[in-house]
């Protein structure tokens, strides 16, 4: 279904952007993934979509909060691969706690990379899109971006931030035939939500279980496919915010 289609997935090294990665793979796209830190686990995942999908898969490790060093790596991502034609901003970090303990340095660092990064990506991978006339964003956002919530000030407003970037950006670049939608997920089984399988959230789930990321997966998937759906958000959450 992508085949001959590139797509750039950023945080893969694990999760739902690893799961994201899979999910592309086995429908034929060559897959550039970005991570910060985890390089052998980037490696791997790079290793299974070559080994199970036989597609071109490279890892490339960039702090999406960094605007230069996304440009440099951009930069080497249109030199290793031909025709991107999909970009899924997934990487995101949550550094929780109750506004009176909030730091500057957790508020901005936490905005940086979910929020500023997301713009980042957008910023260095526009023009390619632009040029070919074509091209799928899709931004990573959460329920609680939608929602709020209490003890994540900092997490939700760069959530909600990405829904705002979304729908700005999907007005911008339609004319190019550039489309731009969001996925607010619920809670999904990852590292980010190891710590956290007792918040009263879990309970409320009217589909009574955590998503998995293969769910949130599919519908990046779906969205990537999509020749008329733009400024969307799309809630992978079990009901959760109905
Ligand atoms: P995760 O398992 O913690 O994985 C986070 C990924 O982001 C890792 O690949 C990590 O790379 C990468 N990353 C973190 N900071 C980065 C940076 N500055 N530059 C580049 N890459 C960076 O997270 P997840 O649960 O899969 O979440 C993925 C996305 O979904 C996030 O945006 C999250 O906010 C959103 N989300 C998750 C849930 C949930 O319930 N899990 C719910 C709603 C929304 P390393 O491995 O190298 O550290």
């Amino acid at each position: 279904m992508l085949s001959g289609k590139t797509a750039i997935i950023t945080g893969a090294s694990r999760g739902i952007g690893e799961a994201t990665a899979y999910k592309f793979a086995e429908n034929h796209a060559d897959i550039a993934i970005i991570y910060a830190s985890n390089k052998e686990k980037a490696e791997d995942v790079c290793q299974s979509c070559i080994k199970n999908y036989g597609v071109k898969a490279m890892a490339y490790q960039c702090d999406v909060s960094d605007f230069k060093k996304v440009k440099e790596v951009i930069g080497k991502i249109k030199n290793d691969f031909s025709n991107i034609q999909i970009l899924v901003n997934n990487a995101g970090v949550t550094k929780d706690n109750l506004l009176a303990f909030m730091s500057e340095d957790d508020f901005d660092s936490v905005i940086s990379t979910n929020l500023k990064g997301a713009f980042n990506m957008i910023r260095h991978v526009s023009p390619i899109f632009m040029k070919n006339r074509s091209g799928s964003i899709i931004n990573i956002s959460s329920v609680v971006g939608v929602m709020g919530n209490a003890g994540q000030c900092n997490y939700s407003a760069s959530k909600a931030g990405i829904i705002g970037l979304t729908k700005s950006i999907a007005k911008e670049l339609a004319q190019r035939n550039i489309k731009c939608n969001a996925i607010a997920p619920g809670f999904i089984e990852t590292d980010m939500t190891k710590s956290q399988l007792d918040n009263p959230f879990v309970k409320m789930i009217p589909l009574k279980e955590m998503g998995k990321p293969e769910y949130v997966a599919e519908t990046a998937l779906f969205l990537s496919l999509s020749q008329y759906i733009t400024g969307e958000v799309i809630r992978v959450d079990g009901g959760l915010a109905m």
